[in-house]
């Protein structure tokens, strides 16, 4: 938002709903929250930027006839809560702040990420329901115990526990693939409203930036015609909207499979020790994170046929745990 103002072409209004678009005309009806006041806007294209639960989207859902828009949601049995991890008095990290700190459990886990301020954001991935899970937890004393018994290193650096665990909402997370995207280039759907993605890959806010860049190349091909960029950019994006939907869904079971399968566990280590050795080997989670080359369809065509020999070649090693490396890598580069 800074860099956007800077331009001096950009006009911010907070407080103001969308609540509906009328696409023949190109037209957003608008509420000011503060005042209930309705307004339309008009422009010569609407981008709907407004996230999972896009009222876009919605409007979209809405048209009968032409559109014949398609659209599914579809939520994990498990939730998620953020808590704190509070900077210490003198605004040190409690914890190593250059690391992605996980505590992996069966079947649920518990992740800090650094802020700025010297505190970390957790954040409790939980089951809804059944023996370890958010309906289980009644009362202070069992959430106190629950944290005590799996995570009593971040515990103890958790002061506000109780608060945090009572005051922060518990949400669903759910992926959403939906299409088309866009409407007789006059409106487009982009990121969350596009291709709302479940956390485990951290990559929805990059797939949203990778959209903006699409969209940018599409404006300079075809510059001024709304059509042909709207319909470009849908093309080039939707195969990878939902690939990055599917792709953080397989690493939320995979994750769990970490610590439950230990065939899973010894190849993960193989993994691990061809991304040490061979600087051109990359694992389905590298390719999807750090090759920026490769587009998400791309990474996960690739990833997933990889994943399937290792799993194959791991299954057959075990429960021996000695691996020939360069067998194990020319197996993968043919
Ligand atoms: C628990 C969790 C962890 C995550 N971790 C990561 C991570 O580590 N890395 C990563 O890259 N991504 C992560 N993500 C995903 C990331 O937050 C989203 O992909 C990203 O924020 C999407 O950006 P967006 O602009 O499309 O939507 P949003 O960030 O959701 O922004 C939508 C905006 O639209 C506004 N809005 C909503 N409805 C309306 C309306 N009717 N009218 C007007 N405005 C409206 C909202 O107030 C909001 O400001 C995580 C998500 C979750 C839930």
């Amino acid at each position: 938002m800074d860099e956007a103002q800077k331009t001096g072409k950009i006009r911010f209004f907070f407080r103001h709903e969308c609540s509906d678009i009328d696409f023949d005309r190109g037209v957003a009806t608008v509420k000011n929250l503060e005042t209930n006041e309705e307004t339309t806007i008009t422009g010569e294209v609407i981008l709907g930027t407004d996230g999972a639960f896009s009222a876009v989207r919605q409007a979209m859902m809405r048209q009968s006839g032409g559109l014949r828009f398609q659209y599914s949601q579809s939520y994990l049995d498990t939730g998620y809560k953020e808590l704190t991890i509070p900077a210490t008095e003198s605004g040190e990290f409690r914890l190593e702040k250059n690391a992605l700190h996980i505590w992996p459990r069966e079947g649920f886990m518990l992740i800090a990420l650094p802020n700025l301020d010297g505190s970390f954001t957790v954040t409790l991935f939980l089951p809804f329901e059944g023996e370890k899970s958010f309906a289980n937890l009644h009362s202070p004393t069992e959430i106190k115990q629950f944290f005590d018994t799996y995570f009593a290193s971040a515990t103890e650096h958790m002061p506000d526990l109780i608060e945090d665990f009572y005051e922060n909402p518990t949400s669903s997370l759910c992926t959403i693939k939906c299409f088309p995207w866009q409407v007789d280039g006059k409106v487009a759907l982009m990121g969350d409203a596009a291709h709302a993605v479940v956390p485990f890959y951290g990559q929805g806010m990059n797939a949203s930036f990778e959209d903006c860049v699409v969209l940018d190349a599409c404006m300079d091909q075809y510059p001024g015609d709304w059509n042909h960029i709207l319909s470009a950019y849908e093309t080039a994006r939707k195969v990878n909207g939902d690939a990055i939907g599917d792709l953080a869904v397989d690493n939320f079971y995979e994750m769990k499979a970490a610590t439950a399968d230990p065939v899973f566990a010894l190849k993960r280590r193989i993994e691990l020790d061809l991304e040490q050795n061979f600087p051109d080997y990359f694992s389905k989670y590298s390719m999807v994170t750090f090759r920026e080359d490769l587009p998400y369809k791309t990474a996960m065509d690739k990833g997933r046929d990889q994943d399937a020999l290792l799993m194959q070649y791991a299954r057959n090693i075990y429960p021996g745990q000695e691996w020939d490396r360069e067998e194990v890598y020319k197996m993968l580069k043919a």
